[in-house]
């Protein structure tokens, strides 16, 4: 069953454990009895893939505070392929 968030005007908000055909349903609050109503915040992502909870992590962090870089990001020129076939020679240039 899937937790909700509920806000008593009196005593903040409270986590309840609830049917999800009882979702819409007014909740009590546990401390005073007061009607309560639901609060809705962010999905749980506990269920996502680990590499897409990485990269979705690293996206919010770079959005914050990007990293610092010495140099421009990209292949660097020793990565690159040498050819040693003469025809390629002949291939236009940039
Ligand atoms: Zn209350």
């Amino acid at each position: 069953m899937p937790t909700y968030t509920h806000r008593c005007p009196d005593c903040g908000e409270f986590d309840q454990v609830r049917p999800m055909a009882a979702a819409g349903s007014a909740a009590r609050c546990p401390d005073c009895g007061a009607t309560a109503s639901r609060v809705f915040g962010a999905p749980a992502l506990r269920g996502v893939d680990p590499g897409l909870r990485r990269a979705l992590d690293a996206s919010a962090a770079s959005g914050d505070a990007p990293a610092v870089v010495s140099s421009v990001p990209g292949r660097s020129r020793r990565a690159t392929p040498v050819t040693r076939d003469p025809r390629h020679q002949a291939l236009p240039r940039p």
